[in-house]
């Protein structure tokens, strides 16, 4: 099984659960419309990664992750809800499930976790190559933290360990390799998180020549 750091103790997320559409600036961007309740879907375990691998169609959606434990928020992390867009665009004009672009292996990327004591005041800010491309806090979610842990227990049940992808703000963008992401989370302007990560290309297939 597939771990994250939290406050320097290895925990094993049983679900990640993501919310689609919880920024209505990035709602427009991918030409959406503004749902009536949230779009919840769920990356297993095996999605947990650590390195950003580029891959044709592969999208950064940078996103404020909540840890839980007690049905509460017990953590917070900067993480990639990778997708890869190309896939996504197809199976949502067919009406499919979206697993194949959302939940694949290392489609999830965390930073370590620290602990926090309410969400008020969080921010998310990526850096792609020196440059702000996405900004967002959590006073610009449709869906606020409380509503969705009890909203998101309620539907699929929250365990202890599970991680809760909070949404992208506007900004995402394609993932080429040898970019270089700097992502923060802040608190009131306090740095909680800063962590770097250099897209490395796909590792070909052994026997390809
Ligand atoms: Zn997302």
């Amino acid at each position: 099984m597939h771990s994250i750091n939290f406050q320097n103790q290895k925990l094993t997320p049983c679900k990640i659960v993501c919310i689609g559409r919880n920024y209505v600036e990035h709602i427009k961007e991918l030409n959406n419309e503004i749902p009536d309740e949230p779009v919840y879907f769920i990356k297993p375990n095996s999605a947990i990664g650590d390195r950003l691998i580029a891959r044709k169609g592969l999208h950064y959606e940078a996103e404020i992750c909540f840890l839980i434990e007690d049905k509460k928020i017990a953590g917070v992390g900067f993480g990639f809800d990778l997708t890869l867009r190309n896939i996504q665009s197809k199976l949502k004009a067919k009406g499919l499930p979206w697993e194949r672009a959302k939940a694949f292996k290392n489609s999830a990327i965390f930073s370590k976790f620290v602990a926090i004591k309410d969400w008020q005041g969080l921010e998310i800010e990526l850096y792609k190559n020196g440059e702000l491309v996405q900004k967002g806090s959590v006073e610009l979610m449709i869906y606020k933290p409380d509503f969705l842990i009890k909203d998101i227990d309620n539907i699929f049940g929250l365990d202890d360990g599970d991680i809760i992808m909070s949404g992208t703000p506007k900004g995402v963008g394609e993932v080429k390799a040898g970019d270089i992401f700097e992502g923060k989370i802040l608190q009131n302007g306090k740095i909680l998180i800063d962590v770097n990560y250099k897209a490395n290309k796909e590792a070909l297939p052994k026997n390809s020549s």
